[in-house]
């Protein structure tokens, strides 16, 4: 079966057609982009979902992560998860889970009708016992699971190699790996005095995702753990790495995209971001973070979004949802709706600030508008989250104004000294 990206070295696949028309660029120029490998449609041929499109071209897309674990194993609440990631306005899910039935919960997150991402290593050291135990046919067995299963991308610490160990040696870190996919393969490598399989016989790994159509999303797994460590060498030996990597996998017709950077300083957002694109050629973007301090937890959602707006702004393609609950809990409902809400709110940010016809964007001036208005039912449909903003205004009743300054309401009282509403323009 011929890959997307050779079906559009050749000319328009469907799904292409479609995620351009989603997206309103040109169907020609996405299909460019495929075969570029600068955007990537994660869509397994074994199931069908929402088509979205990850990379040039394309609006920001959010990624919510689930999943039971050893200590919390409900499959039901991650259900839950799941569809009020949905509800809230996710591109993607991906399902982490390690704890119960793992076919049983990855077969409730492929029901879901948005591409699903998984990381295979968790499974296969949870059939071992210990990641010192897997070895190369256990993981690529896992891989060509999930492959089968229906999964659209997987996480492939492909970058954790023995280049990247020295590093750790030579630049040491407060925290040396935080990755749960990195921490389980230095251990196998380290335990069992190996390569990395997903580095030592990548191309074998290519073959299987060039045989079930699946996106590989080559992860982060030296990503720093603490803006302490963002100007450690390891990241970097990764992502050299990884940038060769990414073209082997486009040489062999396979979608990639790229993990990166975890806990960086803001100042040097933009220059991670541009680094990674530069070493890897434009491949599409996918960010755990940026979290840009490590002293709030509790609020990681909204250090994440600040730093996850900035990285979009200057070309990152792909969130990924940090939920209050990040370095503290397995998140409940509530957690992932507040995560959920608050990456697609730094999403919306960098799609806008990415270009000065951005900010200028129609429903931005409609706000005003209708704010200049003092148009509550326009505000609230307009708003990301209306019915959040509705409650809020309700507390204090059905006001003209709002309660914030009642009736010193600095809006009202310039119209009323101009003595007439602006006049209200068009998109
Ligand atoms: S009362 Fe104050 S905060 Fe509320 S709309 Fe008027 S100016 Fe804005």
């Amino acid at each position: 079966m011929p890959s997307l990206i050779h079906e559009c070295l050749a000319g328009i696949p469907s799904v292409v057609d479609t995620v351009a028309r989603m997206e309103g660029i040109n169907p020609r120029t996405a299909a460019r982009s495929v075969a570029r490998g600068r955007l990537v449609i994660p869509a397994n041929p074994r199931r069908s979902h929402r088509p979205c499109g990850v990379g040039e071209g394309c609006r920001v897309k959010v990624n919510v992560n689930i999943g039971t674990s050893g200590e919390r194993c409900d499959l039901s609440l991650e259900e839950a998860k799941a569809r009020a990631a949905i509800e809230n306005g996710t591109d993607t899910l991906m399902d982490l889970s390690t704890g119960g039935d793992l076919a049983a919960m990855r077969k409730i997150v492929l029901s879901m009708d948005v591409p699903v991402g998984t990381v295979p290593v968790y499974e296969a050291v949870r059939r071992a016992g210990n990641a010192a135990d897997v070895d190369s046919d256990l993981l690529f067995s896992v891989i060509r699971d999930h492959c089968r299963d229906g999964v659209d991308f997987l996480t492939l610490h492909c970058g954790v190699n023995r280049d990247a160990l020295s590093a750790l040696h030579s630049d040491p870190r407060i925290m040396p790996v935080v990755s749960r996919g990195g921490a389980f393969h230095v251990a196998m490598m380290v335990q069992r005095e190996e390569e990395n399989p997903l580095y030592a016989e990548f191309d074998y790994l290519l073959e299987i995702l060039a045989e079930y159509g699946v996106v590989a999303s080559l992860g982060d797994g030296m990503r720093p753990g603490c803006i302490h460590d963002a100007e450690r060498h390891a990241k970097t030996v990764e992502y050299l790495t990884l940038g060769r990597l990414a073209n082997c996998a486009l040489d062999a017709g396979v979608q990639r995209m790229i993990e990166g950077p975890g806990h960086i300083p803001l100042p040097q957002v933009e220059y991670n971001v541009k680094m990674i694109k530069e070493i890897t050629n434009d491949a599409p973007l996918y960010l755990l973070g940026p979290l840009v301090t490590d002293i709030a937890p509790g609020y990681d959602h909204l250090v994440s979004a600040i730093g996850g707006a900035t990285a979009a702004m200057h070309g990152a393609d792909f969130l990924c949802m940090v939920s209050p609950s990040e370095h503290l809990a397995l998140p409940d409902v509530t957690d992932i709706i507040e995560g959920t809400r608050m990456a697609r709110v730094a999403a919306h940010i960098g799609d806008i600030s990415r270009t000065r016809e951005g900010y200028k964007h129609p429903r931005e001036r409609q706000m005003a508008e209708a704010r200049q208005h003092l148009d509550w039912k326009s505000q609230f449909s307009l708003a990301l989250y209306g019915d959040h903003a509705r409650s809020i205004h309700a507390r204090d009743g059905d006001l003209e104004t709002c309660s914030m300054c009642g009736e010193l309401c600095a809006v009202r009282m310039v119209r009323d000294i101009f003595g007439k509403e602006p006049e209200k323009k068009q998109g």
